[in-house]
């Protein structure tokens, strides 16, 4: 279920940052992986230069087909061995056709793993927002994505709504706990595409 309404004031209007965080949401409906569903928005300028969702690349797997009974085929930290993060797929757009990625901004609806935020270091994207923490759904005391990319200059913060703006997302991860008895059940992707 996702909701979002804009300005209750004649006047006010969303700010990029709601826009592109709206978009990653939905974005992030597009995924078919089982587990989690992230989506992302690289914009540079107040422009977008491209967009992700994670999964495994175009043209291989959709994990909810493939593996409705098994769930994604996981690598050793339990997530999704065939998928690209929605990060990794909206800079390879990028990269792939030649943006200028250096000083922009990416949009992504859950904190940066620290395999993305080596990336996202790496091509000189100036700041990251996040909406959800990856850190918060899994009970552990910080993002080590997150904590990596401020270290060395990068600035990161957590989506605030602007005034007049509400946006609510579902979380993108099943929890610790249930993530095993949920993989099974993709009914969150079965009407997707
Ligand atoms: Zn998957
Ligand atoms: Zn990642």
């Amino acid at each position: 279920m996702l909701l979002t309404t804009h300005t209750p004031e004649p006047h006010a209007k969303p700010r990029f940052d709601d826009i592109f965080m709206e978009l990653a949401v939905n974005l992030a409906r597009r995924s078919h992986c089982i587990k989690a569903q992230v989506g992302a928005v690289l914009a540079r300028d107040t422009r977008i230069i491209s967009i992700g969702y994670n999964g495994p690349p175009a043209g291989t797997h959709n994990c909810d087909e493939e593996f409705q009974g098994a769930g994604c085929p996981r690598d050793s930290k339990g997530s999704c061995s065939l998928a690209l993060h929605a990060e990794e797929n909206a800079i390879l757009y990028a990269a792939k056709n030649g943006s200028e990625i250096e000083g922009a901004t990416i949009y992504v609806t859950l904190s940066p793993c620290i395999a993305c935020a080596r990336i996202i270091y790496s091509m000189k994207i100036a700041r990251v927002i996040y909406l959800h923490s990856y850190a918060e759904y899994k009970g552990i005391p910080s993002d080590e994505g997150v904590d990596f990319l401020r270290r060395f200059g990068v600035t990161v913060e957590q989506y605030e709504p602007g005034e007049g703006v509400t946006l609510l997302a579902e979380p993108p991860l099943s929890g610790p706990a249930n993530a095993q008895k949920t993989a099974g059940t993709p009914e969150r992707d079965s009407s997707l595409r």
